[in-house]
């Protein structure tokens, strides 16, 4: 009897998910006696708060056993920043993002910013660009962006100050998050289109303190001893080549928050860690695994908007989808499941 005819005789097919078969044929982790253990499981063990979906209860047992048995030296976190880490709705408003709530202390060169948004923002959604054209418009403005970020002399005080001002906050139990992965040793990397500067700026103001285990992804500012955005460094990161290769842009960018001249680690390290908890809140998210061959990954969807049109799109795509602005004390318990001992 075949290995698949095993299974069919316990347990009845029209619980299985639909790609079951495909995971457990290609994931030579996974075992018949996991398997059964996943069946009679009981399945209030995966709601991860009252604001969490799974689809797929039996594929996510599945996928925490392999990472489980593999242990947390070999897994690593990749997170987005915008309405991932960050709240969607801030004091009933709309939150900003961190690219957004950057204002140069220079209002021309602010407008300036702004006119290339409203030319550009429609054209990276439009349906009638092809997608090369679109890469090559997101290059363009994100290439004048930072050339009037330059021209204007941002400088690293109206950072500062920007971030003071800012409609911005982390969802509740980010750093208690931050915490759990540190004391375990296990990386976090945040990838992002925006500024790796403001990013940490907004790590530094609202979370009061460092974390020696989370990097930073994304366009990074170079400044003059004055203070003073004299360039860029690294490959230009925009919205539409965020996801290539993500792991290998890591590599000259990710110093560590708080101490830039301090140990890092390399992306070979990173690449050896093929155990991936992804947490993201569109869909294209799921391509910041990309630059890796993992062989576990366990998907959690922030759906923070136009939830009952969406939700069936992003239960298939995320292992996990949180609503409404959750808490991330739901990926809290789902790590701590990932990184038990216990059997
Ligand atoms: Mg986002």
């Amino acid at each position: 009897m075949s290995y698949r005819l095993q299974l069919q005789t316990i347990v009845s097919t029209n619980y299985l998910p639909r790609h079951f078969f495909r995971y457990t044929s290609t994931s030579s982790r996974l075992s018949f006696s996991t398997f059964c253990c996943a069946k009679l499981l009981e399945m209030e063990d995966f709601k991860f708060g009252s604001e969490s979906s799974v689809a797929h209860p039996v594929l996510l047992h599945n996928k925490i056993s392999a990472i489980r048995l593999a242990g947390p030296q070999k897994l690593q976190v990749i997170a987005d920043f915008d309405a991932t880490l960050t709240k969607f709705w801030v004091n009933g408003t709309r939150g900003q993002s961190s690219h957004g709530l950057l204002q140069q202390d220079n209002p021309e060169y602010d407008a300036k910013r702004q006119q290339l948004y409203e030319h550009y923002h429609p054209l990276e959604f439009s349906p009638t660009l092809g997608f090369e054209e679109k890469r090559k418009l997101m290059e363009e403005w994100w290439g004048k962006t930072h050339g009037l970020l330059i021209e204007g002399g941002l400088t690293y005080e109206s950072i500062r100050q920007s971030v003071a001002n800012a409609n911005i906050a982390f969802r509740e139990g980010v750093s208690e998050l931050f915490e759990f992965l540190e004391e375990r040793d296990i990386p976090v990397l945040i990838f992002s289109a925006g500024l790796a500067d403001i990013i940490e700026e907004v790590l530094r103001q609202k979370l009061h303190r460092s974390f020696k285990n989370v990097k930073i992804v994304s366009n990074r500012m170079v400044f003059n001893d004055d203070g003073r955005l004299v360039s860029f460094k690294g490959k230009l990161i925009h919205s539409l080549n965020k996801n290539e290769h993500a792991l290998d842009m890591a590599a000259p960018l990710h110093e560590q928050f708080g101490d830039i001249d301090g140990p890092t680690d390399d992306n070979a390290s990173l690449k050896k860690r093929t155990n991936v908890l992804l947490l993201g809140d569109h869909t294209g998210d799921l391509g910041m695994s990309d630059g890796l061959n993992y062989d576990t990954r366990i998907s959690v969807g922030f759906l923070n908007h136009n939830v009952e049109n969406s939700l069936s799109c992003y239960r298939e795509a995320f292992d996990v989808v949180l609503v409404n602005d959750a808490p991330m004390c739901g990926v809290i318990k789902l790590l701590s499941h990932m990184c038990s001992s216990g059997k």
